[in-house]
Order: structure tokens, then sequence, then C-alpha cells
């Protein structure tokens, strides 16, 4: 039986799952990875998010890069160089053994459920990571050069243009995972985490599925998210700029101020303790700690914590 639910994008998703996964069994744990990020580049269809949490789940992530495998080769790609292929988004050759499994599988007919469950099982893990729909949704930029599919804004263009907003193509014909809905519908889940990801193209893609937001808020368990935001910046990625250009400071508080009325519970780091007191609410529980997870022993004990203020919540 699902007693938790965890939204994530990629890596600083992946890292609380990964803690999840060390203390819940496979029945108990579901993991939804964001597919906004999606997108298909040179025929193949590529899940950036889903794959984070597969090569982090099964310990084979590049911790330098924050994507891809550890211990990659890139013949391909001098190759495509050398004959003036597109390059810019970077595939190693191991990597996109994975990318063509996938693009053949689905080209077959399987749903990208399936296809994430195949590999998972491959890759010898246990704990089911799921896609937010089985349906295409892609991430759109609105930024000052234009709309902007999201790998363009985001790798391409290196998160330099300024954003204004965000669109989900697709998001109003997809479904949500129905195991997402089984689980949020099942009276003994206890939990739902947004993991320590960035709110604007990693959980809120999520959220813009329809009906979700609704089962959210219908279900009895305690929604809890970690800031990924410490001490005003973001670890890694684009968080505390887009704040800053959507009018937002960048603080854990906007963060919290962000998911609104959702959250029954808010973990932020110890550097900010400064800011608990205003957050902390009737309803909203806040949690101060560690939230910088470098070793996996920092994953563990974030996690438990932040299934225990659930439990509290
Ligand atoms: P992406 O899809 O790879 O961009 O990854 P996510 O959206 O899942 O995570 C990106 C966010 O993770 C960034 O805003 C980082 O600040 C945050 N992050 C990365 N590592 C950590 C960590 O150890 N602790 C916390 N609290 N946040 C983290
Ligand atoms: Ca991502």
């Amino acid at each position: 039986m699902t007693r938790c639910i965890a939204l994530s994008g990629g890596v600083g998703g992946a890292k609380l799952a990964l803690g999840l996964s060390k203390i819940l069994t496979p029945d108990e744990l579901l993991i939804v990875a964001n597919t906004g990020d999606d997108f298909e580049h040179l025929g193949l269809t590529i899940c950036p998010d889903i794959d984070t949490l597969l090569y982090t789940l099964a310990g084979i992530a590049n911790p330098d890069t924050g994507w891809g495998r550890a211990d990659e080769s890139w013949e391909t790609m001098k190759t495509l160089k050398a004959i003036g292929g597109e390059t810019w988004f970077r595939l190693g050759d191991r990597d996109l053994a994975l990318h063509l499994t996938r693009t053949q599988q689905l080209a077959s007919g399987e749903t990208l459920s399936d296809t994430v469950a195949g590999l998972a099982k491959s890759l010898g893990l246990e704990h089911p990571i799921i896609p937010m729909s089985d349906q295409p949704v892609r991430t759109m930029v609105r930024t000052d050069m234009g709309e902007l599919p999201f790998q363009e804004y985001f790798v391409k263009n290196q998160c330099l243009p300024k954003v204004s907003g965000f669109q989900f193509a697709g998001v109003t014909d997809a479904e949500p995972n129905p195991r997402l809905m089984d689980a949020l519908n099942d009276p003994r889940l206890e939990a739902i985490i947004f993991c320590p990801s960035n709110p604007f193209i990693s959980i809120d893609p999520i959220l813009a599925i329809p009906g979700l937001r609704e089962a959210l808020k219908a279900c009895s368990a305690s929604v809890v998210a970690v800031s990924p935001i410490i001490g005003g910046k973001a670890l890694k990625g684009p968080a505390a700029k887009m704040l800053l250009e959507m009018g937002f400071d960048t603080t854990s508080a906007a963060i919290a101020e962000y998911y609104g009325d959702l959250l029954h519970g808010f973990v932020i780091d110890s550097r900010d303790k400064s800011l608990a007191n205003d957050l902390q609410t009737k309803r909203r529980h806040v949690l101060v700690t560690n939230t910088v997870m470098r070793s996996i022993e920092d994953r563990v004990v974030l996690a438990r914590e932040t299934l225990a203020i659930a439990e509290r919540t």
C-alpha cells in the first residue's frame, strides 16, 4: 500500500527520492516524475527527469553534471559533430542506448509508463518511478527572446533569457497517471512530498495536469514541500533566477507562498531559520533542519524528517 507519493523533477528531486527509497519499501513509495522537460531530439524521445531518477536510484548517475550517467563515453557526439549533426544537447553513448530503447518501445505502442517500468527493471530498481502522465506535456518558456521549448531555453540558451511565464503544451489533454490517482484515492496514503525541485518547471507541470490539484486538496494525506532555495540561492539551476524574474523574492518564503494553501508542511534549511516564525501558520507546520544533501546519510535523514512532519500535520 502506498504510504508516500513523492513529486520530483531531476537532480534535487532525485536526491530526496533516493533517501525515501532507503526507508520505504517499494510498496510504500510512489515516485512521480515531471515529464514537462521531455522532448524529441535526433528522432529520439528524451525524458531528462525520469532518467535522472532512474540513474540516481540505480547509483549510476553522473554526480558532476547532474544529468546522464557516470562512466560515460562520447564517441557518438564526436562523430555527430564531425558529420555536421546537432550537438547542442549532449548525449553520452551509454545514455543513448536508453533513449534508443525507449523510442523504439514508444513507436511500437508501449506507454511511457511501460517503457519506464521496463528500464527500471533492467537497472535493478524495485521502487516504482512513474511519469506524471502517459500523454506528452511539453514545457514552453515565455522569455524576452520569445516562447522557447524548454530545452532550447535550458540547454541551448543556458537559461540566459529573462523568463516571464510558462505554458505546459498538451496538458489540457493529458490524464494523470492512473497509478498516481489510485494512490491519491487510497485513504491509507499518509504523505505527498514535493521534493526540493524547481517549483515552476518541475512541480508545476505535474500540478497542472487536469484534476491533480483538486485530488491533492481532496486527499486526506499531508502535503509537505522541501524548499529548493537555501540562503536565498538555488544549489543548482535557474530556480532563484526564475523567482526573481517572475517577481518573487529569492527566498524559501517565496516557495511557500507559491505553493500556497496546498501545503500542510514545509521544510527549510537551518540557514533560513529566521524565516520559520513567519512561515508557520495554523495550517502549515514548518521544520528547520539541514536540507543540503551531500551524503547518502543526508538524503536518508532529510527523507525521514520530511515523512515525520507529514505524519504530525
Ligand atoms: P532538475 O530537473 O534537474 O532541474 O532538478 P529539480 O527541479 O528536481 O531540482 C532543482 C532544484 O534542486 C534546484 O532549485 C536546487 O536548488 C535544488 N537542490 C539541489 N540539490 C539540493 C539539496 O541538496 N537540497 C535542497 N534543499 N535543494 C537542492
Ligand atoms: Ca528537469
